[in-house]
């Protein structure tokens, strides 16, 4: 029977699982992984094909079209209630079609958010991808993470995990590594991790008990097969005004019929057959699944440019975003961090080299210092050495850091002074430590020599290390500490734009093995400062630059100094390069007053995740809309309450991912910049297929509406508009979904959140390109009849006319009112001219063909007549661009126009 590893001590479940702490070699790892597979969880069985297609009928539009189709049919009109049925069951397959393409394109999405994790085999510390996990596997925990497998924990250095996925409990629990009974429910398992609950406080190491579906969460698997739903707002919005439009479009048919039968005097089969054709007519059918399309289209660019949507609104949201609120370190800057100078009171040092290769020299007054001569500069590198996590390994001549990049350079400094981190582990082992996290700001170890010394090393933000220090360490004796002195040397390397870490240390006795806050909270000597620089990334003053051409305020909230935030800001061009808000300052503020600085100053420094909570909720509080970005665990609250939340793909916790709304895969600001260039095309390119679908229903709705009102035959028949719908739809307004951004979207204010789904802007252009299309198609009919033609040659004509209006509208379409005429608007959207040519031979086929001519009742036409055709439809572009020319040269309903 196999062990229950919660009742289990640690040693009885390495030996179980034939593991030990210096972890699995990685042949054993292999061959494991090889037997048990990837550490996966089957995904959910999706909705069956059948399913899924019958979801397509479940649609109010399409209920109307049926019914129609079976009242049709009742008729006797079996001919026109296939094509009915036909058009209906056509609409079903492209809604499929697309709704898969579009649902895989969001699976993908959710493959490239892999999780890592931090595993120790052979006695070294690696950074895996967690799928490639095997039990017996030594796994490292720290706060953020998410948990990558179930593990039996064998070290706990006050970790909590947030296990409300498996056990619905929110509140964090409180791990440790005491075996339990073997009735002890799931959440009472303290020393247990489980699979897919976050770390939100301390570290642990364990032991891989199960990968997989043999976790905990992936026996509940039916929790997981919750799929998100491609739904945004505006697609809501659209579902509605759909639903609200079907309703009125029948109400209408059915005043219609009875006003046709009796006022007009139709016969009342004929009337049906009017009524029905109106429905079909107004009926947007195609439009969902256009739209869909579309906003599958813009994610997987948005893709494409280093962003992942993980929830579908943010797209939208992003059009909206008026105040973005970022990190300084690794998303304006590098995140590639070199210590540059030293200060040791008197003596002020310069540190030469290159990113993290450990080889460079000291200097002191230009000359090169030998360090034998400089104590305090040696123990400024051990304490380096020894207060640090990070591990730097040199790969094909590169030196490749894991770990955090402030520790990365101190190590790498150490190195420089010629220690080996290894060596002074050895001699100085860890006993215990403080982790850093940016509410505290530092981070402290113990560490016992073999020579029975002790000594706890600080490490941290220099006024929080200057409150604990009482003395100046020196090799000759400690000397007195002098604040205001340090103070000011702290301003002064700041005011370059480093980035400075105090560094201090306190002789203790052997008998203390566990660090405490108490243990840290004085009576330290200050070895001295540390500053590093971590240039701004080149292409962020340009993103900010953007952002303000965009209307989109950018503030920088960073947890670093003062003077070093107010430097970097002005690189970059936040701010006004004088005023800095500290979170001390928020701090005294009640949230009144915070509304108003928030909004005034763009520069906000050491502050914590606490404060970004609060300057997002002033923010928004003054009516703004806010992305925010964030990479800790502390930083969710504010992530989640930011309208749009941004997590870094690269160094960000899985904590702040899971609260984020969107992740940049390479934590860079700029992308957010491009990602909100995105945002705006996708909204965009949705207004613009329903300004292009819309005009065709009203079109041929009026057109039907005004023969019976008017008395006249019906210039289209319920088969041919469905015809006319299909093609276009599936063709045309397709082709809108690829439209790439329009010059002014970076240009223009954020769009308002509360605006209408129909603006004034929209409805106006909808009406206006109603009336041209009824007036060319209806005309043109009216005009073939009293020359003589037949119905079914003037229905040609009008049917014809309708496509091509729409074909003309179609290059208009694509922008809201720049011109067209010229190379790149006639020629600009490749998908625009396929999509052109495709229908134009769907219309040969159309009016040509002897079975499309049966079932659609056309007739052959003249080249004259196909001139008229040209003519007249061609009319739509000219009109349109008419129209847009007036809105230029009198800056019509701006504000109102995208
Ligand atoms: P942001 O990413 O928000 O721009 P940041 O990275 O500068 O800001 P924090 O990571 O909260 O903010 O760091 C705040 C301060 O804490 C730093 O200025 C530095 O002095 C100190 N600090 C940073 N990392 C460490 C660390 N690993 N150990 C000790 N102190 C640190």
């Amino acid at each position: 029977m196999q062990l229950e590893w919660h009742t289990a001590g640690t040693g009885e479940v390495l030996e179980a699982l034939d593991s030990s702490e210096g972890g699995l070699s990685r042949e054993e790892a292999l061959s494991r992984l090889r037997a048990k597979g990837p550490n996966r969880l089957t995904p959910p069985e999706s909705v069956s094909p059948v399913k899924r297609f019958l979801r397509q009928f479940n649609n109010l539009l399409i209920y109307v079209l049926i019914a129609a189709g079976i009242l049709t049919a009742a008729l006797g009109h079996m001919v026109d209630a296939l094509v009915i049925f036909g058009v209906v069951v056509l609409n079903a397959i492209f809604g499929f079609v697309q709704e898969g393409k579009a649902e895989k394109a969001m699976d993908a999405l959710k493959q490239m958010l892999s999780l890592q994790a931090l595993v120790r085999r052979n006695g070294r510390t690696h950074q895996l991808n967690a799928e490639e996990l095997v039990a017996g596997d030594i796994v490292l925990l720290q706060s953020g993470d998410k948990v990558p497998a179930d593990m039996r924990l064998l070290k706990v250095r006050e970790l909590r995990a947030d296990e409300s996925i498996l056990t619905g409990e929110s509140l964090p629990v409180e791990k440790n590594t005491d075996a339990v009974r073997s009735e002890t429910a799931l959440g009472d398992r303290f020393c247990m991790a489980f699979s897919g609950t976050l770390v939100t406080y301390g570290k642990a190491e364990g032991v891989v008990t199960a990968t997989g579906d043999r976790t905990e969460i992936g026996r509940i698997s039916s929790m997981l097969a919750h799929v998100e739903t491609l739904q945004t707002p505006l697609l809501r919005r659209v579902e509605a005004f759909g639903r609200t439009l079907t309703i009125s479009i029948v109400a209408l048919s059915i005043f219609m019929f009875v006003f046709g039968v009796f006022v007009r005097g139709y016969r009342p089969e004929e009337m049906f057959n009017a009524a029905v054709g109106l429905a079909v007519a107004a009926i947007p059918e195609g439009l969902p699944a256009i739209m869909t399309i579309t906003l599958a289209i813009g994610v997987q660019s948005m893709a494409r440019r280093r962003t992942i949507i993980r929830r579908l609104p943010a797209v939208e949201t992003l059009g909206s975003v008026s105040v973005i609120c970022t990190d300084k370190t690794g998303t304006l800057t590098c995140n590639e961090m070199t210590v540059r100078s030293i200060s040791l009171g008197d003596k002020g040092f310069q540190v030469t080299g290159v990113g993290y290769d450990p080889h460079g020299a000291f200097l002191l007054d230009g000359g090169e210092v030998d360090l034998a001569l400089h104590p305090d500069l040696r123990m400024l590198a051990h304490v380096s050495l020894l207060c640090n996590d990070a591990v730097l390994e040199q790969e094909e001549g590169r030196w490749v850091l894991s770990g955090d990049p402030t520790e990365g350079a101190l190590l790498s400094f150490g190195m420089k002074a010629g220690y080996s981190a290894d060596a002074e582990r050895e001699e100085w082992p860890r006993i215990d430590l403080i982790p850093f996290e940016s509410e505290h700001r530092f981070m402290a170890t113990l560490h016992h020599n073999h020579d029975g010394m002790a000594y706890v090393y600080l490490k941290g933000a220099p006024e929080v290390v200057f409150e604990r220090c009482m003395s100046v360490w020196s090799i000759d004796g400690d000397l007195p500490f002098r604040p205001e002195f340090w103070q000011k040397k702290a301003e002064d390397m700041a005011s370059g734009g480093e980035r400075l870490l105090a560094i201090a240390c306190k002789p203790v006795t052997t008998r203390l093995s566990t660090l405490g806050f108490g243990d840290v909270a004085e009576g330290f000597g200050l070895v001295g400062l540390i500053g590093m620089i971590d240039p701004p990334r080149d292409e962020a003053a340009l993103a900010v630059s953007r952002c303000r051409d965009a209307g989109i305020r950018v503030k920088m909230i960073t947890g670093d100094h003062a003077d070093t935030a107010r430097a970097i800001g002005r690189i970059t061009g936040i701010g006004d390069g004088l005023k800095v808000l500290r979170g001390s300052e928020i701090e005294s503020m009640d949230d009144l007053e915070l509304i108003g600085k928030a909004a005034e100053i763009d520069v906000f420094a050491r502050s914590s995740p606490l404060h970004k909570l609060r300057l997002v909720t002033a923010l928004q509080a003054g009516g703004n809309v806010v992305a925010m970005t964030g990479d800790g665990v502390n930083d969710a609250p504010a992530l989640k309450r930011a309208d749009v939340g941004i997590a870094m793909g690269g160094k960000g916790t899985e904590v702040s991912k899971e609260a984020a709304e969107m992740v940049l895969t390479d934590d860079n600001f700029a992308t957010i910049a491009n990602a909100v260039e995105e945002g705006r095309t996708v909204y965009d390119n949705l207004t613009k297929s329903i300004l292009f679908v819309l005009p065709t229903n009203g079109g041929e709705a009026l057109s039907i509406l005004f023969a019976v009102l008017l008395g006249y035959t019906l210039p289209i028949t319920a088969v041919q508009i469905l015809w006319v719908n299909m093609v276009t739809a599936v063709t045309l307004a397709l082709a809108l979904a690829f439209e790439k951004p329009e010059e002014n979207v970076m240009r223009r204010s954020p769009r308002n959140q509360d605006e209408p789904l129909l603006s004034r802007f929209v409805a106006w252009r909808i009406v206006y390109v109603s009336c041209i299309l009824v007036l060319g198609t209806f005309g043109l009919f009216l005009w073939y009849e009293r020359a003589g033609c037949t119905d079914a040659c003037a229905r040609t004509v009008a049917v014809n006319t309708l496509v091509f209006f729409e074909i003309f509208y179609l290059f208009s379409a694509r922008f809201f009112t720049r011109s067209v005429f010229s190379p790149g608007g006639l020629f600009g959207n490749r998908y625009v001219l396929y999509a052109s040519g495709a229908l134009v031979l769907l219309q040969v086929v159309f009016t040509y063909m002897p079975f499309m001519q049966q079932v659609f009742a056309t007739v052959p036409l003249d080249l004259q007549q196909w001139l008229v055709i040209l003519a007249v439809s061609s009319s739509v572009l000219f009109f349109v661009e008419i129209e847009k020319a007036v809105r230029r040269r009198f800056r019509l309903g701006e504000g109102d126009v995208p």
